[in-house]
């Protein structure tokens, strides 16, 4: 459920008409509904409300934008981060160290200095060398690192294959055979306290079953460790599930994933830790364009829109569906291709597709672009930065401004011996 709906025959975000965002902030821009996000947060965290301990830690790399993040600290969630960068959003958007967990399979000297420096709750590891290398960093710095294992449970999460991430020949975690010996001679070191395992087998996942499966193995593991005489206080499940992104599309709910959690591991007797990122942001946020005009085609009409693959790199990327409405449908539908103006023909947002009739100057929104979208935007082909604004009832703010080719131009030097 969001709250991007018609009113009076015009598409708002809660209270507020789009074309009012569009007029004053231009397009394409980013609209994100605070009361979606809410609650999504809400809803994510009640579905797991029967199991005894648990810590939600928000996958910054899904939305990063500082009032998203500001807004879910305030819904008690921690933060899972990737780079150094995301480690401080997380911190500057009021959320603590100790909820944060650095996961990447890449983290380097650096960034692993950094965040034992500020007191960051979790280092997923994601091998055995990271967890020499961190302990190392930590007893230097007399300080202790509180680490999972991340561990690669060889399981196909039946997700596009680009977001796909728990198959042996994935570059993520350690072998579930191996993970055991790991575990146990990481736990040796000083600077290190090993404390759980985390397992994420990849995005947008439909069908629970490979879930479960890689719960099973990581509460096999589990005990294998304890077995051995190694405490295991932490398990960090991960993030993953899916959302619609097609009207009508039926995945497993929240509700659904919480049942299958705890159906393994409501007796693990640790805290269990959870990462969704699309879940609670994907669909609460759209991405406003306006159509630049309709081109005669050869089968079907194109619709170049303002928006391009810089602005959202889903369809581009995965191949991603997004819905595709008119601000204001005039009541017609017609089949027609999507494009944006970008100088590929990778710049298409769908084909042969029935849409509400729309016209040059036209307003019409991508649905379900709160996750993967202004996080991945870029430059290309000397485009602005897209902005975005975030709505809370009849109020509504920009909480990212639009940064203008001229300002990234300014960035730029042409060397003394070119001159
Ligand atoms: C990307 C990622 C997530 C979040 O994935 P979603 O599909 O957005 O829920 C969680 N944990 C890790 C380690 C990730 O890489």
């Amino acid at each position: 459920m969001d709250h991007f709906a018609l009113n009076n025959g015009e598409l708002f975000a809660e209270n507020v008409p789009l074309a009012d965002i569009a007029r004053e902030v231009g397009t394409p821009v980013y609209v994100y509904s605070r009361a979606t996000l809410s609650r999504h947060a809400r809803v994510f965290r009640e579905a797991l409300s029967a199991l005894p301990s648990v810590h939600i830690a928000f996958a910054v790399k899904s939305n990063p934008n500082l009032a998203v993040l500001r807004l879910l600290a305030s819904e008690g969630y921690g933060a899972d981060v990737v780079s150094e960068g995301e480690m401080n959003r997380a911190l500057a958007a009021g959320i603590p160290a100790a909820d944060v967990v650095f996961s990447g399979v890449g983290k380097t000297r650096r960034e692993l200095t950094a965040a034992v420096k500020a007191g960051i709750g979790q280092f997923n590891l994601e091998s055995e060398e990271e967890g020499v290398e961190l302990a190392a960093i930590a007893a230097e710095l007399g300080l202790v690192a509180s680490c999972a294992l991340r561990v690669n449970p060889d399981v196909d999460a039946r997700t596009h294959a680009k977001i796909s991430t728990g198959k042996a020949e994935n570059k993520f975690g350690v072998s579930y055979d191996r993970a055991a010996g790991i575990y146990a001679r990481l736990s040796a070191l000083p600077g290190l306290d090993m404390r759980g395992l985390a397992v994420h087998i990849g995005s947008q996942i439909s069908d629970l079953e490979p879930s479960r499966q890689a719960f099973l193995k990581m509460g096999a593991l589990m005990e294998e460790i304890r077995a051995g005489g190694l405490k295991v206080t932490h398990m960090d499940l991960g993030g993953g599930l899916g959302v619609p992104y097609k009207a009508g599309d039926a995945l497993p709910t929240p509700e659904d994933y919480g049942a299958v959690v705890a159906s393994v591991a409501r007796d693990w007797g640790v805290t269990l830790m959870f990462e969704p990122g699309r879940v609670i942001t994907g669909n609460s946020g759209v991405l406003v364009t306006e159509v630049v005009r309709v081109k005669q085609g050869t089968a079907n009409p194109f619709v170049v829109v303002d928006a391009a693959m810089n602005d959202l790199a889903r369809p581009a990327m995965y191949d991603a569906w997004h819905d595709f409405l008119a601000v204001k449908p005039n009541g017609r539908t017609f089949t027609a291709n999507i494009v944006g103006p970008i100088c590929e023909s990778s710049d298409t947002f769908a084909m042969g597709r029935e849409i509400d009739e729309v016209a040059a100057g036209d307003l019409a929104v991508f649905r379900t672009a709160g996750a993967y979208g202004a996080t991945m935007a870029n430059t290309y082909n000397s485009r602005a930065l897209v902005p975005e604004v975030m709505v809370d009832g009849d109020k509504w703010a920009v909480v990212a401004e639009r940064i203008e080719p001229a300002t990234i131009l300014a960035a730029e030097t042409v060397p003394d011996w070119l001159k």
